[in-house]
């Protein structure tokens, strides 16, 4: 059997968990936590980048940081996870829900600024496959209209656009450490990358239960207390300890990724030639990081029996989304404005292949072969 994904573990993670283990810290924002969000604010480079337990509660934060408030509006492509919608649908937004590029199947840039309304308050471009969405377009749109960028880059670690890291362009980013990710810290796990001054501090604080705990142990108030809204956003010492072995490979794993993507790219290719599928296009000025290798069938039905046609050759090939606008509470809390041109028809015809840090050629080579079989 070739499952779909294994959790990324470069061997080291064992060794830091157990030092944590004996450290008698394992709460959050240890020497582990605090290891990993240097890592971050050096190597991203970032003004301040918080761990979290997981993407879906870094969104929350932004949502509380921005201030969204009942009946505001929120634009996002409807082609991305629950989490993009649900963490300003709790603070009563509206989603506006815009339809995706078939090139990259990340939000249409050229269609944003139609959508906008007096309620409009935030952006939120989500980098699909850790392929970056036009993000000098959508920032000129931000500023002309004074909306703020929250950046989806739950799959975006060690990408870039123009050589600016995913995550580090709007005025917060996002990053996933669930262990379907490049980088996992023991499963699940995120951060929030504040790259706008203004919500520094307050970050801190919503973060640690709406109190000044973190100025605290700075030394810069005698005493810690309540004072502003929060939430328990901290991951444990024993998270930051596994995630720390990966940051320390980050570079290698990269590699290996892309190495592995290349590989299904360059063995496919022919039947891209021979018009059968579809393979993603990465525009200029994106490096990415191998997040998903993803093929194009001809339509919804073709791509069922590739799937069937895989898994009973024992491999673990999976679709994608099903687009927020068409799902019971997308219909409640969004509305897609325009025509559904290309989120419903090509997330329909979107595979998946099997890839993890560590996956062989060998295993590559019997999905490639099983593929061709399909298509002969
Ligand atoms: C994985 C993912 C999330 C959620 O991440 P969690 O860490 O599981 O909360 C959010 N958005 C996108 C685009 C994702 O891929």
């Amino acid at each position: 059997m070739i499952p779909f994904n294994k959790p990324p573990c470069v061997g080291s993670e064992e060794h830091y968990v157990k030092q944590a283990l004996k450290s008698n810290k394992l709460s959050g924002d240890g020497p582990f936590g605090q290891k990993c969000q240097s890592w971050f604010e050096a190597n991203l480079p970032a003004r301040k980048a918080l761990l979290t337990p997981s993407c879906t509660a870094a969104l929350e934060m932004a949502a509380l940081l921005i201030d969204i408030q009942p009946g505001d509006e929120v634009i996002m492509p409807s082609y991305t996870f629950v989490s993009t919608a649900n963490a300003f649908v709790l603070r009563g937004a509206k989603i506006v829900f815009v339809d995706i590029r078939p090139d990259t199947m990340n939000i249409d840039e050229t269609l944003i600024e139609a959508e906008i309304t007096e309620r409009t308050r935030a952006i939120v471009p989500v980098h699909y496959a850790g392929v970056s969405c036009e993000m000098d377009t959508i920032m000129a749109i931000a500023s002309r209209h004074k909306l703020y960028v929250i950046e989806d880059a739950a799959q975006g670690m060690m990408s870039y656009y123009n050589g600016q890291a995913l995550g580090t362009i709007g005025h917060m980013g996002t990053f996933s450490f669930h262990e379907t990710k490049n980088y996992t810290s023991g499963g699940e796990g995120g951060l929030i990358i504040i790259n706008d001054e203004r919500f520094a501090e307050r970050a801190e604080i919503i973060r640690e239960k709406g109190t000044n705990r973190s100025q605290f142990f700075r030394g810069m108030v005698d005493k810690y207390q309540w004072i502003d809204v929060g939430s328990s956003h901290l991951p444990s010492e024993l998270q930051a300890a596994y995630l720390w072995g990966q940051l320390e490979s980050a570079q290698k794993i990269n590699e290996a990724r892309l190495s592995a993507w290349m590989f299904y790219d360059n063995k496919l290719h022919p039947l891209v030639d021979e018009g059968c599928i579809e393979l993603a296009s990465i525009p200029p000025g994106c490096t990415h990081n191998a997040h998903m290798f993803y093929l194009k069938t001809a339509d919804l039905e073709e791509r069922t029996a590739l799937l069937e046609h895989l898994k009973l050759r024992g491999i673990l090939a999976v679709f994608h989304y099903v687009p927020l606008h068409t799902a019971k509470a997308g219909l409640d809390y969004g509305r897609f404005h325009r025509v559904d041109r290309f989120t419903t028809s090509e997330s329909e015809r979107l595979v998946r292949l099997p890839l993890w840090f560590g996956i062989d050629e060998k295993s590559q080579q019997k999905v490639i072969d099983a593929i061709f079989e399909f298509y002969q």
